[in-house]
């Protein structure tokens, strides 16, 4: 009798770093081949069928398409930031919000802060628009920052935080303790350490007197 099977074998043709959608972030991968061979007594003897290629990311082990490796990492960056802004900026209305309805003053401070972070500032109507359905969702602002500040970049999240900051205080220069404690917990939160949130607390200092100067 004579043992006849297939087996399918698999090399790794090449390695590198990649940003796997799965992990959010760089990892290696592994390009691999596979192809199916008819095996003799468990030899391979001959390819039945065409090499196949995958990317198996060593961070999670999913596999993906070739076409991944050539995905442009500038595009990912820029789609990156763009949500980041988005993201930065519902933190900031929400803590602005904390406080109850907004005063005339918080919405020309929240106005332009909107110009900091979106890539076009909004108007008073579309800030209308996201300030109810942020207050019908009920995500408190520490909640929705623990959500989505995990993708944020250290520098990301000392600039949301300076955004949170200058909305917290646009009333009033001299927050009531109640902001302030938020602005702690935000700081736990967003995992910075006291000379980072000191110097975000400073840039942010400065940087709303930059914009009431515009
Ligand atoms: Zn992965």
């Amino acid at each position: 009798m004579i043992l006849i099977g297939t087996i399918n074998i698999t090399r790794t043709r090449d390695r590198g770093d990649f940003h796997c959608p799965t992990c959010g972030s760089i990892r290696e991968y592994q390009l691999k081949s596979r192809r199916p061979f008819l095996t003799l007594y468990f030899i391979p003897t001959v390819p039945i069928g065409g090499v196949e290629f995958f990317v198996r990311c060593g961070g999670c082990g999913s596999n993906w398409d070739p076409a991944i490796l050539h995905a442009d990492p500038q595009e990912h960056r820029e789609q990156q930031e763009i949500r980041f802004g988005h993201e930065a900026f519902r933190s900031a209305v929400l803590v602005a919000l904390e406080g109850g309805a907004l005063s005339p003053q918080q919405i020309e401070t929240l106005l332009r802060i909107s110009g900091r972070l979106l890539p076009e500032s909004i108007d008073r109507e579309m800030l209308g628009q996201l300030c109810s359905s942020a207050v019908q969702n009920r995500i408190t602002a520490a909640n929705y920052v623990r959500s989505v500040g995990r993708d944020w970049h250290s520098e990301q999240r000392q600039f949301a935080l300076q955004a949170m900051f200058v909305a917290a205080t646009a009333e009033n220069a001299n927050p009531p303790e109640v902001t302030i404690r938020l602005l702690a917990a935000l700081r736990d939160i967003l995992e910075l350490s006291d000379a980072e949130y000191q110097a975000a607390i400073e840039a942010a200092i400065d940087w709303d007197v930059d914009t009431a100067a515009d």
